[in-house]
């Protein structure tokens, strides 16, 4: 394809975000395609949830064994979709095969049904619970990991019982189309089951319009907000995964040389595109100046480009190159001092590091999401101010801390809003597939990935089994009243003793 090459109507063209020539063209699926894939998916359903967990475990393996062999295709895609250098493509395929494996090894063990105990007036009943999948889901996805991401919602869904139609990124379809072709050649049986789809924002909404039994959105606040406004108009549940301000909280016992190492790749990495990247960092005052100094020191080290050895790759949505220069200048404007790099470091279609400090809390750069290659270094007066401004943020999904001993730093995390925290290391939490993932506030709501991820694609059903007439009964008419009075004198005295 050449980079003349318009698309056909009813299609759109994907580009390279380092070259900015087209790679390949798409359907643009309207209501009336999303519709029928919703439909297709609804009716393949049903055998896919009578089966055995063991069958559909054993298919999702086999879809992972497809995804493995497949490996290096795969991650070509996604480099070159999203311009990511192909060994951070690779480790991103490698983090979706743990995280599907999770999925299908799991899902018997977490959705099964479970007995729970009674109460005074229901020792009469056996009573038990089970977690039933929901039927269709639909998954709208974002571009910054495109594959690793929506498997976070469609590998659980799946291992749950569900059928699901995936809308990938307008920017990533072509790894969500290899992903749904990979998905229908290793289980043939069940094709219809996991569809994807394309387009951009009209085939988004029209996914979040079909009637689906829930909806997994992965993108920005703006979005999500839009597309729980339509969620509303049918009761549709809604799991939102939306963007960060993640901050790292370093005390003054700290490994600096580790913290430095851990927020120059957490900001850097994916050129900061990264949902859970290091955005913001509180230092205590005492070590304040030695961090920035080692953070610089080896962000400088690191280079974007589109050659094996670069760091990172380009912005993968030009327009987000505005936001960064925008995030840059207005600190500096503001009082900040630039570490390293500055206003200048944007040039398209790459952002060299920047390493800001002493920024006004007020600057855009610490409470918006800045989504590039930029970190943030405040001092704090200690660990308590640390806490505060890290929670003082509209956004709640990752943190970090450093510090000397993984208890001080648990006893911090626990202080910190966020939805998921590591200690002594970055993003710890998005490589273990147990834990659950996601956050509060504009970061969204709903968690993906672990047991809740699996259990987010449910509803469960309660079911009593009566195993005698008790004694007293008093879900009937034929009750007598002096029966129920003895029936509630009792409760009183019980519940009055504690
Ligand atoms: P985006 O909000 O622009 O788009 C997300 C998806 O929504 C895309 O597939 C898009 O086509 C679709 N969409 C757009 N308008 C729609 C509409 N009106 N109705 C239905 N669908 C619509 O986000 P993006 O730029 O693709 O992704 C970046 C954002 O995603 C960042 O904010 C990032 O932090 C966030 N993110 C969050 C996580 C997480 O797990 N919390 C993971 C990755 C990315």
């Amino acid at each position: 394809m050449t980079d003349t090459a318009a698309p056909r109507t009813g299609t759109f063209l994907t580009y390279s975000p380092a070259t900015g020539k087209p790679i390949a063209e798409h359907p643009v699926h309207g209501p009336e395609e999303v519709d029928r894939a919703v439909s297709r998916a609804r009716v393949t359903q049903g055998g896919w949830a009578a089966l055995p967990a063991s069958r559909r475990r054993d298919h999702l393996l086999r879809w992972k064994k497809a995804l493995a062999h497949r490996l290096n295709a795969v991650a070509r895609t996604i480099a070159e979709e999203t311009g990511k250098p192909a060994g951070d493509a690779a480790l991103e395929v490698v983090l979706t095969l743990e995280h599907l494996g999770w999925a299908a090894r799991h899902a018997e063990r977490v959705l099964r049904r479970r007995s729970v105990g009674t109460g005074l007036f229901t020792v009469h009943q056996r009573a038990s619970l089970v977690h039933r999948p929901v039927g269709v889901v639909g998954v709208i996805g974002p571009w910054n990991y495109p594959l690793y991401t929506p498997m976070g919602s469609i590998g659980y869904a799946l291992a749950a019982g569900n059928a699901v139609v995936f809308k990938p990124s307008e920017l990533t379809p072509g790894t969500g189309v290899l992903l749904a072709e990979l998905f229908d050649a290793a289980v043939p049986a069940h094709a219809g089951l996991f569809t994807t789809v394309t387009g951009a924002a009209g085939t988004g909404d029209a996914l979040a319009r079909s009637g689906v039994d829930k909806l997994a959105f992965t993108g920005s606040p703006g979005t999500a907000r839009k597309v729980m406004a339509v969620c509303a108009e049918t009761l549709t549940p809604l799991l939102a995964e939306c963007g960060g301000k993640d901050a790292v909280i370093v005390t003054g016992d700290a490994d600096l040389d580790a913290a430095a190492d851990a927020i120059v790749w957490g900001a850097l990495s994916n050129a900061g595109q990264t949902c859970a990247g290091v955005e913001r960092v509180y230092a205590v005052r005492d070590i304040h100046a030695a961090l920035c100094e080692k953070v610089a020191e080896r962000a400088r080290a690191i280079h974007p480009g589109a050659e094996t050895d670069a760091g990172y790759g380009p912005m993968t949505l030009p327009g987000r190159l505005d936001v960064v220069e925008r995030h840059v200048s207005g600190a500096v404007a503001a009082g900040a001092r630039a570490v390293l790099g500055g206003a200048g470091s944007v040039r398209a279609p790459y952002v060299t590091p920047v390493v800001l400090a002493d920024v006004p809390e007020s600057a855009a750069v610490m409470t918006e999401e800045t989504f590039g290659p930029v970190v943030a270094i405040n001092p704090v007066r200690d660990v308590d101010e640390a806490v505060e401004r890290a929670n003082a943020s509209r956004y709640a999904l990752g943190a970090a801390v450093f510090c000397r001993g993984g208890r001080a730093g648990a006893a911090i995390a626990a202080r910190l809003r966020a939805g998921a925290v590591s200690v002594n290391s970055v993003l710890g939490f998005a490589a273990v597939p147990a834990l659950p993932f996601g956050g509060s506030r504009d970061s969204g709501f709903g968690r993906i990935h672990g047991a809740e991820g699996l259990r987010a694609f449910t509803s469960v059903q309660s079911t009593t089994v009566q195993r005698f007439t008790p004694p007293i009964t008093l879900t009937s008419f034929d009750v007598p009243a002096a029966t129920r009075e003895r029936a509630v004198r009792l409760a009183r005295a019980l519940h009055r003793r504690r």
